[in-house]
């Protein structure tokens, strides 16, 4: 297992001692003689592990207590129909950044349930792909909320300044980039995530919303994606995917046990930059987003010579360095280096990119 290092952009690795753990729990759970996946919701002790799954996403999140936190179904796209059902009416504009694929869709999902604008795409800056903030005057106060997304998944492309959206809530997809540093989560109106990436296995996602924006969906939204229900029902409305969960709480637990996001935010900053020196440091590989945006979680790279991209795929795998290959959609390499990835994986990767250098080079 560990002469393994996964890439994958999600569903990804999972952090090793999580692993072993559920391992270890996986028939036997508690020594109740069953899985964690096979009892109740409803039951006292699936509550307790519900309960101190939250607890401890908001003591690394340091979540105020005017924010609910709710476990959901339908990953990081269901969202993108949850929001504008939950925050907006059908004639109400809800305003968008798009600084890449995902940031995209959620507009055009958006726009089957309220006014949907895009207010700024990202550009370039020095032949770079950019992001800069939206102009003050492209905020419409009256918006019902402002979405972006600070971590571009396929692009690769991240910022971390907020727009300056005048009272409007922000409303941010953080589904490849939640957990990775300390958030000031009092900026939001809300957040959410797929858990596949830092959170999880498939199946959930988080959201964190003030309460202020509960109480206004649209009648017509869906009742396991309203959020005012998830929140009176304590994410119980009908089952919620436990195993998920469960699991996510291991995951946090491990947060926690290796020193919060401070810790992991300083891990995932020596990773990348041990990434992108690489990288700039020779002609043979190239990452084409302006140093100000480019992502700590998704690393995507081309080679000089494109007709290599397979070759590097098939001996990267060789040597157990999987799920390199570039999106569909962009080509060349991506390497996802989240929370679970450890340095010696990222150091792998940077060997194993110097020898295929020196060798078609
Ligand atoms: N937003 C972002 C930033 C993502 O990376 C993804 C998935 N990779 C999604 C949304 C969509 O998530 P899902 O596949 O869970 O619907």
């Amino acid at each position: 297992m560990s002469n393994v290092y996964n890439f994958s952009a999600g569903p990804a690795k999972l952090p090793e001692p999580v692993m072993q753990q559920a391992r270890e729990q996986f028939v036997d759970w508690n020594a109740s003689g069953t899985s964690v996946m096979e009892v109740s919701h409803r039951g006292h002790d699936f509550i307790q592990v519900a309960e101190q799954a939250e607890q401890d996403l908001r003591d690394l999140l340091a979540i105020p207590a005017d924010y609910k936190v709710l476990f959901m179904h339908g990953g990081g796209r269901g969202q993108f129909a949850a929001v504008p059902l939950n925050l907006s009416r059908p004639d109400q504009t809800s305003l968008h950044l798009v600084s890449g694929s995902w940031s995209k869709g959620a507009v055009a999902e958006a726009a089957k349930y309220n006014q949907a604008r895009v207010i700024k795409q990202a550009g370039t800056k020095d032949g770079l792909a950019f992001m800069a903030p939206p102009a003050a005057a492209d905020i419409d106060k009256d918006a019902a909320y402002l979405h972006f997304c600070p971590n571009e998944t396929v692009d690769g492309i991240a910022y971390d300044w907020l727009p300056e959206a005048n009272g409007v809530p922000l409303v941010a997809d953080m589904s490849s980039t939640i957990l990775s540093q300390p958030l000031d989560i009092s900026r939001y109106g809300m957040l959410y995530a797929g858990a596949q990436k830092n959170i999880g296995p498939s199946g959930l996602s988080v959201v964190i919303v003030h309460e202020s924006l509960l109480g206004k969906a649209q009648t017509a939204t869906p009742s396991i994606f309203d959020y005012t229900l998830a929140a009176k029902h304590d994410s119980m409305y009908n089952t919620p995917p436990t195993f998920s969960w469960y699991l996510a709480g291991l995951v946090f637990q491990w947060l926690k046990s290796i020193g919060g996001l401070t810790e992991m935010a300083r891990r995932n900053a020596t990773k990348a930059s041990t990434l992108y020196n690489a990288i700039d440091a020779s002609d043979f590989y190239r990452n084409q987003i302006h140093p100000r945006c480019r992502s700590k979680m998704n690393v995507p790279f081309q080679l000089a010579d494109a007709a290599l991209d397979s070759r590097f795929v098939q001996e990267a795998e060789a040597q157990g360095l999987k799920a390199l290959k570039g999106h569909r959609s962009v080509g060349g390499m991506r390497a996802s280096i989240y929370n679970a990835m450890p340095l010696e994986g990222v150091t792998a990767l940077v060997s194993f990119m110097a020898e295929f250098e020196r060798k078609y080079g």
